[in-house]
């Protein structure tokens, strides 16, 4: 029998052969085929959204905030290069998915969510499920999680404006970023950069992408208080 997530693997294959130019392969990895296959995508979206889980497109999960698109989902998986024992980092937890079909590659994922409504569902989504190799952390992950560094590799799910230094920082050697990146409100970039083994990073756009905006202080301090400016 055909199931709804069969048809959706389907789906997001034949997104892959028609962006194959883009994105740099014409096929799942079997790990992120498996993986997309093995995570219930039912179970971190809303109750009201449950009949449209196995769609390809982003859904609302409140607040204002999305689960991404399974197509873009499974290509950031891919383009990451992860598989079993390594680490990662995801700027955007959102409601947990794309963290799941991480683990379910093997990979342990150290995600952070601003939002601390979204983290707390989140967190216990991922608990019923059994990924134990998920651990989510409220805050602003424009500076990343330095306690868990150095990983290999950083996954940003929301619009970024820039690169973020402290993220480059906190990615190994042969690691990978990959990031959409531009201006919120219309489309980005979806670009793959890597550190050489010497620390150069070196990265390039793949195809245009449209996420929420990254919030928070973009590692900007928050601006002197007046007591603290000098006067006029
Ligand atoms: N990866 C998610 C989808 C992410 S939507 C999933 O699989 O469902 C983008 C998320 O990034 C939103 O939940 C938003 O609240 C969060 N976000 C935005 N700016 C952030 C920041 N500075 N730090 C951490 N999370 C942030």
């Amino acid at each position: 029998m055909t199931t709804p997530c069969d048809t959706l693997l389907t789906e997001v294959e034949s997104d892959v052969r028609m962006t194959a130019a883009a994105i740099g392969f014409d096929h799942l990895a079997p790990a992120v085929s498996d993986a997309l296959r093995r995570v219930p995508r039912h179970a971190f979206v809303a109750p009201a959204q449950r009949d449209l889980a196995y769609a390809n497109y982003p859904l609302p999960i409140g607040s204002g905030q999305t689960i991404s698109q399974p197509y873009i989902v499974a290509i950031m998986s891919q383009l990451l290069g992860v598989g079993a024992g390594d680490r990662v980092f995801e700027l955007g937890t959102g409601s947990g998915y794309q963290a799941a079909v991480l683990a379910a590659l093997g990979v342990a994922v150290y995600s952070m969510e601003i939002l601390p409504e979204l983290a707390e569902r989140a967190r216990i989504t991922l608990q019923a499920l059994g990924y134990d190799q998920v651990q989510v952390r409220t805050g602003d992950g424009w500076l990343g999680w330095p306690q868990a560094a150095p990983f290999d590799g950083i996954i940003v799910t929301a619009a970024a404006p820039r690169l973020p230094e402290a993220l480059l920082d906190q990615l190994k050697p042969g690691g990978r970023l990959v990031i959409p990146l531009g201006a919120p409100g219309g489309n980005q970039e979806l670009a793959l950069y890597r550190k050489g083994p010497a620390g150069a990073v070196t990265g390039h756009n793949l195809l245009p992408v449209r996420f929420v905006p990254v919030t928070g202080g973009l590692g900007r301090s928050a601006p002197p208080s007046d007591k603290e400016s000098s006067p006029p």
